[in-house]
């Protein structure tokens, strides 16, 4: 089983029907990179930049973030890396960044509902800038996105860009080498608020990647850190559903790309359903791209959207499970 799935990495991740996938890895450590190289990955969808700031007593600078970047893009060797800027605050604290000048205590009591993410960065700003600066510099090493965490507003979006083309235009004046065209801009779909007003965001960021792991949190008031409420915590709930569904159809009319990096990505039971609802792109765990690979050569485009179409008839999680697992089991 295991040459068999090694075998798989050469061959291209499509479906019977002929469509082409992206699977892609998510990063958390520069550790993972040699697992990514072997699973057959097309690049990294999600590189979680939470590591930089992880255990440090400071910020890496510019141009040492510039080079972990670099080093990584480059290893991906033309495969393009989605760096996501650092999405900290609610439960994670990072002495760095504290004495960075970000502040995380709020006087919330719900810290997932306070300071993190996008919002956290646009309140102190010179991380955001830092961190644009040198992925900008780390860009000549090969093809590269940009992320940004836990947006709910457009004009949050819009905030973030005005600040990236800054630093862009600093970076040049200064005579760093940039390409004609930045790195693309895009943003993270993990709240209810992004995935309802995709419409308008997929106008205006260059792409967008859907985060179930937190969207799933968001749509049904259950804390994905707390073992309390686990058994309520469905990613495929139709509610979080219908939501992927909403995100997505609102990208592809207007030609934006659209990948979805939460854990289920990595769930080659799920990932037909994902393909039903308009999904090309994934980005998960390295070590699930081989069994998603190859549950989806099997499949075709049509046995995928007609699996979407009965479970979106589904209204409750029980039924939805038991048609992906009939599905899974050839029924
Ligand atoms: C998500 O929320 O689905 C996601 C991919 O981001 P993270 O797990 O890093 O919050
Ligand atoms: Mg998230």
């Amino acid at each position: 089983e295991r040459q068999a799935l090694g075998r798989l990495r050469r061959l291209p991740a499509r479906l019977s029907s002929g469509e082409k996938l992206q699977l892609q890895a998510n990063l958390e450590l520069p550790a993972e990179l040699p697992l990514i190289a072997q699973s057959g990955a097309s690049g990294i969808g999600l590189l979680r930049t939470e590591f930089l700031f992880m255990n440090a007593m400071t910020m890496p600078d510019e141009d040492r973030q510039a080079a972990i970047y670099a080093e990584i893009i480059g290893t991906m060797a033309g495969d393009s890396t989605t760096i996501r800027v650092v999405d900290w605050g609610g439960e994670k604290h990072s002495d760095a960044l504290e004495r960075a000048g970000l502040n995380q205590e709020g006087d919330t009591i719900n810290p997932a509902l306070g300071m993190r993410g996008l919002r956290l960065l646009l309140r102190y700003p010179t991380v955001l800038e830092t961190q644009f600066a040198a992925i900008l510099k780390a860009s000549v090493a090969g093809p590269v996105r940009v992320m940004l965490p836990m947006v709910t507003t457009v004009l949050e979006l819009r905030e973030a860009r005005d600040l990236y083309h800054r630093v862009a235009r600093r970076l040049r004046r200064k005579g760093v080498p940039l390409g004609d065209t930045l790195p693309p801009l895009g943003i993270m779909v993990e709240t209810p608020a992004a995935a309802i007003m995709g419409d308008a965001l997929a106008q205006e960021a260059e792409f967008l990647a859907i985060g179930t792991n937190d969207l799933t949190m968001y749509t049904l008031a259950v804390d994905r850190a707390s073992a309390d409420v686990a058994s309520l915590y469905h990613p495929l709930h139709p509610a979080v559903l219908r939501l992927i569904q909403a995100a997505t159809e609102a990208a592809l009319r207007q030609y934006r790309p659209i990948s979805l990096c939460g854990e289920i990505a990595g769930d080659p039971r799920v990932v037909p359903l994902l393909v039903g609802l308009g999904l090309r792109s994934f980005s998960m765990t390295a070590s699930a791209v081989p069994r998603v690979k190859r549950a989806v050569r099997a499949l075709s485009f049509e046995d995928c959207r007609r699996l979407a179409h009965r479970v979106m008839e589904a209204s409750d999680v029980v039924e939805v499970t038991r048609l992906i697992d009939d599905f899974a089991a050839g029924a």
